[in-house]
């Protein structure tokens, strides 16, 4: 019942983006389905007011959740600022341009590579695909998130050396609402090359949500991809005993259907203790091939950062075995805004050009036995990016 209802919502919507129906009949459906009572399971108050941003030179709004719901599930983005209503930029030294290495580290990065596979990743995102919605404000989202932590620290123990889970920590990032960001870390040998250079950051989102956020929402492809390539990429580091001359983390956010929330919140921390962040890159959607067209990494070019952005393409061009393409995916797209909005540098790289994107996200249909065009072999080459880009940043100490 529950997903007739939400399939039905979703091809309103999809008509509704496609200009085919009036605004008010998803309006009407959505304002029905969030006047009744909150189910259990859920922890939210829909009257409550939230301050959010739509565009940078706009004046932030005060709405109500609810209203902030039906603005999303008509494809508004937004930060949702309540949070974080000022924040305090990082230090302009931190933010400093900072120069980025010629790719020149080929003889280490591809052996790393080669052992990524499929497996794991097909696990991994079956388990974390099967909670009923990952939702920031939900019972199963603080499940998955758990689950994930717990996952993290398997593989960690499975395939860390001795000496090399010495330098790993992994922590929850918590947040008031219930579902904390998980940060991954591995200690770099030179503590001077971290404060010096900064510490590099790989992002993906954990949450998951339909337009309706009580319905069911497996968002295999929105995250649920991009959490478990940087996975893969975390294990392949590990099984090749991989030490980082400069720290590194691994970030799984909680709470970007939310409006960036959980990003939001570990930027404007990070910010605040003035710790130095060589890059932020993040990985929304990784899976999704669309039929008849070219495989490709897509590489976001508004709201980033130009020079990191040419890097990845270096990147690409050096570990994948398919090429970029450019593509723009507009204002508080995914987590990295958060990081560039507190003076860092951040770049995004998504499963191909917005237009080709997958369109079941935000439905119960992001499933990942959806259609032949969620492809595991895609994911992988993000995953390749995602090593990549760790060590020819951060090093490898020998
Ligand atoms: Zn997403």
């Amino acid at each position: 019942m529950l997903s007739a209802i939400a399939s039905l919502l979703c091809v309103t919507l999809l008509g509704l983006q496609a200009g085919a129906l009036p605004v008010d009949d998803f309006s009407v459906t959505s304002q029905k389905f969030l006047s009744g009572e909150v189910p259990a399971g859920f922890s939210i108050n829909l009257d409550e007011e939230r301050l959010v941003q739509f565009s940078e030179d706009e004046t932030p709004v005060w709405m109500t959740e609810r209203e902030k719901i039906r603005a999303k599930a008509l494809g508004r983005k937004f930060f949702d600022i309540t949070d974080t209503p000022t924040f305090m930029p990082a230090p302009a030294s931190l933010a400093a341009l900072k120069a980025y290495p010629k790719v020149n580290k080929q003889g280490l990065v591809k052996p790393v590579i080669a052992n990524l596979t499929v497996d794991g990743m097909i696990t991994n995102l079956q388990k974390f695909t099967s909670f009923r919605t990952r939702y920031y404000r939900s019972e199963t989202g603080k499940q998955s998130q758990q689950w994930l932590v717990q996952r993290i620290g398997e593989i960690t123990e499975q395939y860390a050396s001795t000496d090399l889970a010495d330098l790993i920590t992994i922590t929850e990032f918590t947040h008031p609402w219930g579902q904390n960001s998980v940060i991954l870390r591995i200690k770099g040998a030179s503590e001077e090359a971290t404060a010096q250079n900064g510490t590099v950051l790989i992002g993906a989102h954990q949450d998951s949500a339909n337009m309706i956020p009580f319905l069911p929402a497996p968002g295999a492809d929105d995250d649920g991809s991009g959490s478990v390539t940087i996975l893969e990429a975390y294990r392949g580091l590990l099984a090749s005993n991989y030490t980082p001359v400069q720290d590194v983390e691994f970030h799984w956010y909680s709470a970007e259907e939310g409006g960036l929330l959980g990003s939001q919140a570990v930027a404007s921390t990070y910010a605040q203790r003035g710790i130095n962040i060589h890059s932020m890159i993040q990985l929304d959607m990784t899976a999704w091939v669309k039929k008849g067209t070219r495989e490709e990494i897509g590489i976001v070019t508004d709201y980033v950062d130009a020079d990191l952005t040419q890097f990845i393409r270096t990147l690409v061009d050096a570990y994948c075995s398919i090429p970029s393409v450019d593509t723009q995916c507009g204002y508080a797209c995914s987590d990295h805004a958060s990081w560039s909005k507190v003076g860092y540098r951040s770049a995004f790289a998504i499963e191909s050009t917005f237009e080709n994107s997958d369109k079941n996200v935000h439905s119960t249909n992001d499933r990942l036995d959806i259609s032949p065009e969620f492809d595991f072999n895609h994911m992988l080459e993000f995953s390749k990016l995602t090593v990549g880009y760790i060590v020819e940043t951060a090093g490898w100490a020998k």
